[in-house]
């Protein structure tokens, strides 16, 4: 093991996917001479940067049958990776197990974690990403070299776009599951917030032109009707939505709190929603 890295590492801020962690991957699993590590060339140094390398377990929250993350990583999934990463690696010499929001490991999870992290077997190294360490157990932080990746926080982007799906979905269904959606909303985190809000007027503006080009391919066979796009949103209530997200946009800069805002939504794709019908 080069003097640089050590078996357990935290990443603050990025997630899996992201250019840092990919090169600190290839730094681990590289099979060049210590002081030319990562040499960006060898077989586990290329697979590592394109997210293949056999020998990279990455762990992070399972979906719900929604589609949204579930609230916690679960002991069954890292009792299961340790295991797993046990076993000699594939490829390299060692196995890398990289968990993603490791703040969001269940208590058990995290102790699940522990043993590995205390007597490391010689071929694992650990990698935690997280933007909040501070959220771990002190038992696992304390055993963890802490390096910033100078990335935007871990996983925002992707929950943030699964649950601007989640209120588009339920924008189409009606008011029974908006209403479970605002629940769903008021327990976001509101970091999550601004990626999830510009999330949903990028979408409302994708639909909302969808629903016009259709609109206009009717007016010009002749059938003289604006229907819904493939978003399956009238424009009205695309655009209801879009203006609605805008102005969630100025509350959240006054710390209105994710309540109110899912408020606005949800109100927002209701009242347009009984304009049309
Ligand atoms: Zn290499």
């Amino acid at each position: 093991m080069s003097n640089k890295l050590s078996h357990a590492i935290i990443v603050r801020g990025g997630n899996a996917e992201g250019e840092f962690t990919r090169r600190l991957l290839a730094e681990i699993l590289c099979s060049a001479e210590p002081d030319r590590r990562p040499c960006l060339s060898c077989a586990h140094c290329v697979k590592a940067v394109r997210g293949i390398h056999p020998d990279v377990t990455v762990i992070s929250r399972l979906r719900d049958d929604r589609g949204l993350p579930k609230r916690e990583i679960a002991v069954e999934q890292v009792r299961e990776a340790v295991l797993g990463a046990s076993i000699a690696p594939n490829e390299a010499s060692r196995r890398v197990l990289v968990i993603e929001e490791a703040e969001k490991m269940h208590r058990g999870a995290q102790n699940a974690l522990l043993k590995t992290l205390e007597e490391p077997p010689e071929h694992i190294v650990t990698v935690l990403i997280s933007d909040s360490p501070g959220a771990l157990l002190p038992t696992i932080r304390s055993r963890c070299r802490v390096i910033e990746s100078g990335e935007p926080p871990a996983g925002a982007p992707d929950s943030a776009a699964a649950l601007a799906e989640a209120y588009f979905a339920a924008a189409r269904s009606g008011p029974a599951r908006l209403t479970e959606f605002s629940f769903e909303l008021d327990k976001a985190e509101r970091r999550e917030l601004p990626a999830f809000l510009s999330e949903i007027r990028r979408l409302a503006a994708e639909y909302l032109r969808e629903a016009l080009e259709a609109g206009s391919e009717n007016l010009e066979a002749g059938s003289g009707s604006f229907e819904t796009g493939k978003g399956g949103l009238p424009p009205e209530t695309a655009s209801a939505i879009a203006s609605a997200a805008r102005e969630a946009e100025r509350y959240l800069e006054h710390n209105v709190g994710a309540i109110h805002i899912s408020a606005r939504l949800c109100s927002a794709a209701l009242r347009a929603g009984k304009s049309v019908i």
